[in-house]
């Protein structure tokens, strides 16, 4: 009976937060304790506390990777609102609408808390890419967006993910935003939502969007909040590696509005019903090499077999032109003008009402069934 009392507590779910709390390792940098795990309800109220979170474990020169957190905690109780940037490190306009969501706020007349994840990649960031990059000689990057709440510890990038989805991020949350930028192309204000959930799509009303696409993976910071009750998504603020205050105002400006929805800040939640919801996303593929010329804009709304790209080879001659594949929105234009074969051009998406909201457009798609879990 011992070794099956053993063997059940073996099986049993491990949980690392049976007692919630934020530790503090005794380290200070720049100022800053240093933390392994955050528990926003026992930070003191009307406080704001600039933290470093040491994530993952130790990299080839035997010190850590810290990533900077803010915690806003308003006078009075109210909802954790969590917002995420640099998932993706190479995605500038997430790390400056995370600071402008931060100079807005006020503790005094603030209801809850606001959690700020300013840098999330910090070896992506240092070395200027999206994905998090090994400290050791061999080289395979990681998109840690395709990482989160991974139960696997095996390579480096996944010690991170799971330090940062289990001691900073799950627990901190009623409401998640993870905010990107299309990656590498020009893209407009858009949402990836999982649209067959209600409260998800509700939260995308709340900013002034121009376009969601139907998506949804449980290992990314928005499906992993989703699947766990927490309504998420992903806000893509238009383009990467360039500043963008059009997309970043816009981004505020829904950011703030889901505070007031959340009620952390006073005031009524305004709402953008005229949004455009699509499921069905089609890639014009490069099939030769060299310069290509777009001919369309992103959120132009294109006809099947509309021209949208000319490729140039070598000598200044047409290689090849490409046409659209349907009637729909131009989401997404190649940033930098030239492409090898089998590289993306441009994207357009349109609805289907045909096909299932389940069936959704992410790679690696989760159809999240039961979200009353936690609720
Ligand atoms: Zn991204």
């Amino acid at each position: 009976m011992k070794k099956l009392a053993m063997i059940m507590s073996l099986l049993a779910p491990i949980s690392h937060h049976a007692v919630a709390e934020t530790i503090y390792n005794g380290d200070v940098i720049q100022g800053r304790k240093v933390i392994t795990q955050l528990d926003v309800s026992d930070l003191k109220k009307n406080t704001v506390t600039e933290l470093f979170f040491r994530a993952g474990d130790e990299m080839n020169t035997g010190q850590y990777y810290y990533v900077p957190v803010t915690v806003m905690k308003g006078k009075n109780d109210g909802k954790n609102v969590m917002f995420v940037a640099g998932v993706h490190a190479n995605e500038m306009n997430p790390y400056l609408t995370a600071n402008l969501i931060k100079q807005q706020l006020n503790t005094d007349t603030m209801s809850g808390t606001v959690t700020i994840v300013h840098q999330y990649n910090i070896p992506g960031l240092v070395a200027n890419v999206r994905e998090y990059v090994p400290s050791g000689p061999v080289k395979v990057n990681s998109n840690l967006n395709r990482e989160v709440a991974l139960s696997s510890t095996k390579s480096s990038s996944q010690r991170y993910s799971y330090s940062l989805w289990n001691h900073l991020l799950k627990d901190n949350a009623d409401y998640a935003l993870d905010l990107h930028t299309a990656n590498p192309t020009t893209f407009p204000l858009a949402a990836y939502s999982d649209l067959s959930i209600p409260a998800v799509k509700e939260l995308t009303r709340l900013f002034p969007l121009d376009v969601t696409i139907n998506s949804s993976s449980r290992t990314s910071v928005a499906g992993a909040y989703n699947h766990i009750g927490v309504p998420a998504f992903t806000l893509e603020i238009g383009s990467r590696e360039v500043y963008e205050p059009q997309w970043i105002n816009q981004a505020l400006d829904g950011a703030m509005n889901l505070l007031k929805f959340a009620k952390v800040v006073d005031g009524e939640a305004k709402r953008y019903p005229d949004i455009v919801d699509t499921n069905v996303w089609l890639d014009v593929t490069a099939e030769r090499g060299g310069f290509v010329v777009p001919k369309v804009d992103v959120l132009d709304q294109v006809k099947k077999g509309d021209l949208m790209f000319v490729q140039y080879d070598a000598f200044g001659e047409i290689a090849k032109e490409y046409h659209s594949p349907a009637d729909g929105l131009v989401i997404q234009v190649v940033q930098t003008p030239m492409a090898e074969a089998g590289s993306q051009l441009g994207s357009v998406v349109y609805f289907d009402p045909a096909k299932a909201l389940s069936d959704n457009v992410g790679s690696g798609s989760v159809v999240v069934k039961d979200l009353a879990a936690k609720k």
